[in-house]
């Protein structure tokens, strides 16, 4: 197996746990054109061999783990690698990426992806180098937390070995359990949970092979001009090294789209005491990043006279503002134990404020308080170890609704809990998190609300117009740039520096909002133009002729954003085959408004949502057309399409019970698993 594309290994492992044994596992060329690699080809792979029904905690799922021609390149951004699987959190689709160690050691030991399949009969960890793919017991491992198995395993195997492990929440199957690589997390929909579900405790990857790099000369000449953009731009050189992603708060708190306690307002009283500048003036020892990253927006604080990873804007947002917590000392010590445990803090964060609500509203008896810090800490371990209340919030805020209500304020779009950013004031925001096929992700939603509250233009929060199509760009630009490789701040340059020096509410302020807004309809159009038509690059997105340049494929700023556009209908059509159809949000962001003077301050999903569709070329249940998917090299999506005469509501009953019937034979799975980890000791 080999490719004639550069950037990629050319070989790939599909690893059978049932019988402990691996062969060569292989990907065309052409899904390499159609998807480029991460969550593109993590998605194809599902969508091949994943059969539609299953149980996300099953033996039949698989954990798909794929690198991206830029991976270990030395491009800005580009340790990026994917894991790909069904969520246990939401039945659907679910890609998770981060900037760990893993990915550039797997690449380095010769493979592109692995393919986990079935389930180990014991706790397991697996070695791959160049020279060999061994399973390991990892019975000694099994019970540790995160930062112990990591320590382990260096001692083990090196110190520069690529690793990456869960905690005791992936053991325990905790439904948004994360996976940690170095001190990165893929921290979304509960891939940590599968990764436990097939006893697999660690994976470990180190290697000496080379990235095929064609052209290398005019390849580090490209690389260069791209970091030097970023290095110059203000978000990328400036404010994200200085303050990191929590540098946004204070903004977000005066623009009314910072959660507070459990999404019922968009402000916080002491804001001041938990944002960016808090946390440099207190906390902060050093910036940080991750590998081949020019930009290092990660934050370094000490705990315990250890310097560990600080946290990040979602994390303070769920924990600080959205719980009614001022203490950011205990959101830095939350964040680490959240790391050890292997949680994904956004949604953990989520299901205390929402449980919090449920008791002060007396639906749910428990101790939890607004704000109330002492409890937080054994809640976590509890979560973790699915102990008492505990067991309950490791189901995530969607069932946990579903057993004590509040259904209109569990703060979720498709079972994924949302991140910190409020709706109700950014249109485009509530309609990318509607439509988001992972669910609640800030990313996956297109993150709308740089271009209408935190960046340095602000186009009208409140109005849906031209939010569609600037939604549907957002979308098909990040998923082409995770695809590729490299991380999504790098599209914080896409606006011209000097944008930041628009005064705002200033007159160019307006002429940028109303010339954005007015753009729609030229937009739509430009977003169904065939790729061809659009034959150059732009420097202020350099990704496409980085990848061209790279790879050697034909690769203009269409053909790429084609690729963005093909990897959202390829999702869109998991979840639709599974019968995941409806776009929607809670009532509290839909119907309820945050200003109760001002009407228009809620998301208006129904005055968005059909031209939404109409210009992705779906149809008016949200289903990708013949001529769309045939338009995008997609035909062999056509024969899962749906009957046509079904319409929304039968297909997503359909979803709903087969969720529950699964939930159900999960309980029984679940309750095995806390049994057989609660009888083993953990090991010294
Ligand atoms: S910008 Fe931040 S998240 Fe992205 S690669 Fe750099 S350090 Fe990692």
């Amino acid at each position: 197996m080999a490719t004639k594309y550069g950037g990629y290994m050319g070989e790939a492992l599909w690893m059978d746990l049932d019988q402990g044994t691996h062969r060569p596992f292989e990907i065309s060329d052409r899904d390499r054109e159609l998807f480029l690699g991460n969550k593109g080809l993590g998605t194809k792979i599902i969508w091949d061999h994943l059969k539609p029904g299953i149980d996300p905690l099953g033996e039949e799922n698989l954990l798909v783990i794929t690198t991206a021609p830029l991976t270990g390149t030395g491009a800005p951004c580009s340790s990026r690698f994917n894991v790909s699987c069904k969520s246990p959190l939401t039945g659907g689709v679910m890609s998770s990426n981060s900037g760990g160690t893993f990915g550039i050691n797997l690449k380095r030991a010769g493979y592109d992806a692995l393919v986990l399949a079935g389930k180990a009969r014991q706790p397991i960890y697996i070695e791959i180098t160049e020279d060999k793919i061994e399973i390991h017991d990892a019975a000694d491992l099994w019970g540790l937390d995160t930062e112990e198995t990591q320590a382990v395993l260096a001692k083990r195997h090196g110190k520069n070995i690529g690793q990456m492990v869960i905690g005791p929440a992936g053991e325990n199957l905790v439904r948004f359990a994360c996976i940690i690589s170095g001190e990165r997390a893929h921290g979304r929909g509960g891939v940590g949970a599968v990764m436990g579900s097939k006893m697999i405790k660690a994976l470990v990857a180190s290697g000496k092979k080379k990235i095929p790099i064609p052209n290398p000369e005019e390849y580090k000449k490209v690389i260069k001009e791209w970091i030097d953009l970023l290095k110059a731009h203000p978000a990328t050189g400036g404010t994200l090294p200085a303050y990191g992603t929590l540098g946004m708060m204070g903004k977000a708190n005066i623009l009314s789209v910072l959660p507070t306690r459990n999404f019922q307002k968009g402000s916080y009283e002491f804001t001041d005491e938990i944002d960016g500048e808090a946390l440099v003036k207190k906390h902060l020892k050093k910036n940080t990043g991750c590998l081949s990253c020019p930009i290092r927006c990660a934050r370094v604080v000490e705990i315990n006279g250890k310097e560990v990873k600080g946290p990040e804007y979602e994390t303070v947002g769920m924990f600080g503002s959205n719980f009614g917590n001022r203490d950011l000392w205990k959101i830095c010590e939350w964040n680490y134990l959240l790391d050890k445990m292997g949680l994904d803090t956004i949604s953990a964060g989520s299901v205390i404020d929402f449980a919090t609500e449920l008791t002060e509203k007396g639906l749910l008896k428990s101790d939890l308080q607004w704000g109330d810090a002492a409890r937080i800490a054994p809640l976590i371990e509890d979560i973790a170890h699915r102990r008492g209340l505990g067991n309950d919030l490791a189901e995530g805020a969607m069932r946990l609704s579903w057993k004590y209500g509040g259904e209109a304020f569990a703060i979720h779009s498709k079972g994924l809990e949302l991140a910190a950013y409020e709706p109700r004031r950014s249109a485009g925001m509530g309609l990318g998190y509607a439509t988001a096929n992972r669910g609640g992700c800030h990313l996956n939603a297109g993150y709308m609300i740089y271009f209408e509250n935190l960046g340095p233009v602000n186009v009208s929060p409140l109005s849906t117009l031209g939010k569609p199509q600037l939604a549907i760009f957002q979308q098909n630009a990040f998923d082409a740039i995770s695809a590729c490789g490299t991380c999504i701040f790098t599209s914080y340059a896409v606006l011209p520096g000097i944008a930041s020096k628009v005064k705002p509410y200033g007159t160019m302020a307006k002429v940028l909002d109303i010339t954005l807004r007015g753009s729609g309809g030229v937009l739509g159009m430009v977003l169904n133009l065939p790729a061809g038509m659009i034959p150059f690059h732009l420097p202020l997105i350099p990704h496409s002729k980085v990848i061209g340049t790279l790879t050697g494929m034909k690769m203009s700023l269409g053909e790429f954003l084609a690729a963005g556009d093909r990897v959202y209908n390829l999702e869109r059509m998991f979840n639709i085959r599974e019968g995941l159809v409806e776009n929607r949000l809670p009532d509290r962001l839909t119907k309820e408004p945050q200003d109760p003077k001002n009407p228009a301050t809620k998301v208006a999903l129904g005055a968005m949502l059909p031209v939404y569709y109409k210009t992705r070329g779906w149809d008016s249940r949200g289903i990708p057309t013949v001529k769309k998917l045939k338009g995008l090299g997609l035909d062999f999506l056509l024969s899962a399409l749906p009957d046509a005469k079904k319409t929304m509501p039968e297909l997503q009953g359909a979803f709903h019970t087969r969720l529950v019937e699964i939930d159900g034979e999960q309980d029984v799975t679940i309750k095995n698993m806390i049994a057989r980890n609660a009888a083993v000791k953990k090991p010294k």
